[in-house]
């Protein structure tokens, strides 16, 4: 039995970045970038007024009031392109450009026209620099803006269409084949008869997986026949980078995953995890190189391994800079206990207290098959192998769950 933080990391020692392509802007939302970013142009592309109000000669209106002629306007997308003169003022609007010769910008509220707008009184004198965000300031033109392996953010979406990327390169999304064994499944449209459940399985599955980014594709039921479980990964695994099973990884007569796995001459990277829920989970590489995760049945083994494991991988193959859950502290709400010989992940949900401290409430929950329970979690809290219990009030680790 390995430990997870050891089975986390032969999942990235395994898992090769996909090839890039380029895609059109607006597909690019929660892309992993596959290019440098650089900045086209200055931004701002030319002294740029922060304020409407007035572009003067601050040296003109230090001893304030004073009144300044009005000698044009400037606007966003309509400058005035000539030479402020000592003396005057150019009526200037947020966004717009600030004329040669002027230093600063008296906002419109410390002012007011005179004389049929010929005039401006400046109320107020003004610093030199006030309300003016100089060309260059917030980026030059050819300095890196993002770096490769970055997720691409609706703020990122910004940055990239300022500086003209119509197209980006990204990663290759990871197609996966989503798989459910058990002779007890039926589709979800279906009623169920004798000692039959629904398939949710592929349902979590599918779901964490395209919130990775990942084209998924759901497979139909297999049973428990192992040569058609075999049949089935062959042949996905022909379209597929990655294929993840549920259900048939334990220890009973109707396991049927390692022997499906074995029989196409899989590798086995690893069969046992010390975690819980979720310690028959197995990793292996298909002879073509496709990976598989054979993820134990129960729904919230599911959710667990998935997140810890495949997830990772498909982020890993994106180029995501940190595809692992990323570990945060929190105060335990409630004593939870431990399990001698492995990490529990246990479902619980994050608040923020009085002192703004996240603190981390340990839900009831009947096990690994109460998929009811566990819907309302929005992390894992980590309870380390071998302690009994933890106390109310210790600071624990919790990896928040995607969604
Ligand atoms: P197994 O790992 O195949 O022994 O399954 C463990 C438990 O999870 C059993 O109670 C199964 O009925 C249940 N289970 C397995 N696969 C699914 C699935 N796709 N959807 C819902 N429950 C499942
Ligand atoms: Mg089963």
């Amino acid at each position: 039995m390995i430990s997870v933080a050891e089975a986390i990391q032969i999942v990235r020692q395994q898992t090769a970045l996909l090839p890039s392509e380029q895609v059109e802007l607006p597909r690019a939302l929660g892309r992993v970038l596959a290019e440098v970013v650089v900045a086209d142009s200055d931004l701002p592309p030319f002294d740029r007024s922060q304020m409407d109000g007035y572009a003067v000669r601050a040296h003109d209106a230090q001893y304030a009031p004073v009144r300044l002629r009005i000698a044009g306007e400037s606007a966003a997308g309509r400058g005035w392109h000539q030479q402020l003169e000592e003396g005057q003022a150019v009526r200037i609007m947020t966004g717009a450009p600030v004329p040669a010769g002027a230093d600063s910008v008296q906002q419109v509220e410390l002012t007011h026209e005179l004389k049929d707008g010929t005039v401006v009184e400046l109320v107020e004198s003004v610093e030199p620099g006030k309300s003016i965000v100089k060309r260059g300031a917030e980026i030059k033109a050819g300095e890196v803006v993002s770096s490769v392996g970055t997720t691409i953010t609706p703020a990122t979406m910004a940055v990239l269409a300022a500086f003209g990327y119509a197209n980006v390169k990204v990663f290759r999304r990871p197609r996966v084949g989503v798989l459910a064994t058990g002779t007890e499944l039926v589709a979800v449209d279906q009623k169920p008869g004798q000692d039959q459940i629904r398939d949710s399985n592929n349902y979590s599955i599918s779901a964490y997986a395209q919130l990775t980014g990942a084209v998924v594709e759901r497979l139909p039921l297999t049973g428990d026949e192992t040569s058609l479980l075999q049949r089935q990964i062959a042949e996905a695994a022909e379209r597929c980078d990655v294929i993840v099973t549920s259900g048939g990884v334990s220890m009973g007569v109707y396991d049927v995953t390692k022997s499906a796995l074995n029989e196409l001459e899989a590798e086995i990277l690893f069969e046992r995890v010390a975690l819980r829920p979720g310690k028959p989970t197995v990793f292996a590489r298909l002879p073509n190189g496709a990976l598989v995760f054979g993820l134990p049945g129960n729904p919230v083994s599911v959710s667990v391994t998935f997140n810890l494991f495949a997830r990772t991988a498909l982020l890993a193959m994106q180029g995501a800079a940190e595809p692992a859950l990323k570990r945060e502290t929190a105060l335990l709400a409630r004593a939870v206990k431990g399990t001698a010989d492995r990490e529990s992940y246990l479902p619980a949900q994050l608040t923020i207290n009085d002192d703004g401290q996240v603190v981390a409430f340990p839900l009831k929950w009947g096990g690994s098959s109460d998929f009811v329970a566990f819907a309302v979690a929005t992390a894992l809290l980590i309870v380390p192998a071998g302690a009994k219990t933890v106390a109310a009030g210790s600071l624990v680790n919790v990896v928040r769950l995607p969604g």
